[in-house]
């Protein structure tokens, strides 16, 4: 194995650093945690993890400081480093959203013209009003957006939203979406050949978990004469495996099936006479 170590960058203590920690965890890396510290190697693959302000992470990695991380799209798009994004980590998932005041009567785009729009991404905003051809002022600050109506600095505000609790509390509500946001792992453009071989190895086995999580693995028993049914409501990955119980005229079938419908189909699975449904969490998925 290469001596070289691949540096990844992740956030130091924010919103995305948990998620960072334990997907990097999931691909069976052993590190300590990065509390009080710069940078943790890990001891059972040649990973360096560098603890970063997230903001700074792009940049990173664009200089080779770092040779990938772990960063909000949002952050990528606004800093507009030249990095290339490897994977779409499906977590830290939230909107760049235009925000007005309560009363404020939108009805379109068109109603943009002229406002003050406060933000902390004014490079992310000026594309898309230019996309809609509105002629606007920017006004960038870089923390408590959504403070700038209320103090007279704005008459709007362009700001990460998630369920929208914070703008509700200061009396904002959500008029149209900029951007739709993720974590991103991203990585340098040019790897020397011994570090991109340990981030192919890297994307393979996150890409492995992030399968895993978006699936369900599925057990259950039915009569013989039941089967065909079932197995219809059952795509698995390849088609359900089916196989004979102790007791005559009775299988039981294994399948995977998708997180997001799974109640769904164990709903129909049980009207079609399965019994005994066991659903499990899979660690893994190699597809
Ligand atoms: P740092 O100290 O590292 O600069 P920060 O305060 O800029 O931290 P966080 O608030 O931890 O950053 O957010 C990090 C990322 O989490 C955001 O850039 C965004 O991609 C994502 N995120 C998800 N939901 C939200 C949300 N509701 N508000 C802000 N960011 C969110
Ligand atoms: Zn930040």
């Amino acid at each position: 194995m290469s001596k070289k170590r691949l540096r990844i960058a992740i956030q130091k203590s924010g919103r995305l650093s948990e998620s960072s920690v334990q997907i990097l965890r999931g691909c069976g890396i052993e590190f300590g945690n990065g509390l009080g510290k710069l940078r943790s190697s890990a001891r059972n693959f040649p990973v360096e993890i560098l603890f970063l302000r997230d903001d700074d992470i792009p940049q990173y990695v664009e200089d080779g400081v770092a040779d990938a991380g772990i960063v909000g799209e949002n952050v990528v798009l606004e800093k507009g480093f030249k990095v290339e994004t490897a994977l779409r980590l499906g977590f830290g998932r939230c909107r760049l959203s235009l925000a007005a005041p309560k009363q404020f009567a939108y009805e379109g785009t068109g109603d943009l013209e002229g406002l003050r729009i406060a933000t902390s991404y004014p490079k992310i905003l000026s594309g898309f009003l230019e996309r809609h051809s509105i002629d606007a002022e920017i006004h960038t600050i870089s923390g408590s957006v959504e403070i700038a109506p209320s103090i007279g600095l704005a008459d709007i505000v362009c700001d990460l939203v998630s369920s929208g609790s914070t703008l509700f509390t200061n009396g904002l509500k959500e008029i149209e979406t900029v951007l739709e946001s993720e974590a991103l792992l991203i990585r340098r453009s040019s790897l020397e050949s011994d570090l991109e071989v340990l981030f192919e190895k890297l994307c393979f086995r996150i890409r492995a978990g992030i399968e895993a999580e978006k699936n369900k693995y599925v057990l259950l028993n039915a009569p013989n004469d039941k089967i065909g049914r079932i197995v219809d409501l059952l795509p698995g990955m390849r088609s359900p495996s089916v196989l004979p119980l102790a007791e005559t005229g009775w299988s039981s079938v294994h399948s995977v099936i998708a997180e997001d419908d799974f109640w769904e189909v164990v709903e129909n699975l049980r009207a079609e006479g399965a019994e005994g449904i066991l659903v499990l969490s899979i660690d893994q998925m190699v597809i």
